[in-house]
């Protein structure tokens, strides 16, 4: 397995495989990857010849006040899981080969509607920063088709709706969250965690999954078990960023006949933010 640093190398590999018919599968990332990045790599294996990772902490898509030095950077260890896995290469480019001209001189990609509320209204320009870098991933790699989590709801959302609107030739692929044993979905942000909060953090999916359950039941009272949830998430000693209950498709608040619903929920614990989701059919 291959790592490359500079556009001009990954072109020119590319272009190798490309004339050799292979299909190209794009997953992006900012490394420090978990079995949850894996499962993303082994599913563009499934459908694609070539996987490409990419290894990038993308400072457009972090907030003035939040953990872009601290995001850990674990690049060694993150080639040897890849090349377990079945991945092609790695494009690891320094910032200054993404952003030449610098953040402020950049184009930037807007994606309305779908980046609004939710983690676009607690982190703005956070999906500004998603859509930029992906576009420019998409245009640097051509891949054929590209895996994103679940795990990142809106995030998907956002990246369906800018390929769709920009007629990127690009098929994308969902995959599901992967989690640990106790139900917390696997995430880089989870080493961050104190012991003390770490045995606290999987109350999220387990509020989550009691809230979906009263909806199973037929509760459509959906603005009292957002406040519920929050409460149990408040009394569990997480501090609620949002939850919402909302149209899966349109991501606007759930109306009582919607019939696929999604539970989006963003909450501290200490200074560590941590986000889940469920999807349900009533
Ligand atoms: P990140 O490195 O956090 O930017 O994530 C890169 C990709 O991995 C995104 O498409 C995420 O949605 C996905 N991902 C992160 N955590 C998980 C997980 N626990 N299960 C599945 N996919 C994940």
């Amino acid at each position: 397995m291959r790592t490359v640093h500079s556009l001009k190398e990954l072109r020119t590999i590319l272009r190798g495989y490309r004339q050799q018919g292979k299909t190209i599968g794009l997953v992006p990332t900012m490394g420090n990857l978990h079995e949850g990045h894996i499962s993303l790599v082994r599913k563009a294996a499934e459908s694609a010849d070539v996987v490409v990772t990419s290894i990038f902490v993308n400072p457009m898509q972090f907030g003035a006040h939040e953990d872009l030095d601290k995001y850990p950077r674990t690049l060694a260890e993150d080639q040897e899981k890849l090349a377990e896995a079945g991945n092609t290469l790695v494009f690891a480019p320094p910032v200054e080969e993404v952003y030449p001209e610098g953040l402020a001189r950049q184009t930037k990609v807007v994606v309305p509607e779908v980046s609004e509320g939710h983690c676009g209204a607690s982190r703005p320009g956070h999906f500004e920063g998603v859509a930029t870098v992906v576009t420019m991933l998409f245009n640097m790699v051509q891949p054929d088709l590209a895996v994103f989590g679940e795990k990142d709801f809106q995030q998907l959302a956002v990246i369906r709706k800018l390929v769709r609107d920009l007629r990127i030739p690009v098929e994308i692929i969902g995959a599901p969250t992967v989690r640990e044993d106790d139900g917390l979905a696997k995430s880089s942000r989870n080493g961050y965690l104190s012991e003390t909060e770490r045995r606290i953090a999987p109350r999220l999916y387990q509020i989550m999954r009691e809230t979906a359950d009263r909806i199973q039941q037929g509760r459509t009272d959906y603005p009292a078990l957002e406040q519920e949830a929050s409460a149990a998430l408040a009394e569990a000693g997480f501090r609620p960023d949002y939850v919402n209950i909302v149209n899966s498709v349109t991501l606007k608040p759930a109306a009582p006949d919607d019939p696929e619903i999604t539970l989006l929920v963003a909450a501290f614990l200490g200074t560590t933010r941590l986000i889940d989701n469920l999807s349900l059919t009533r």
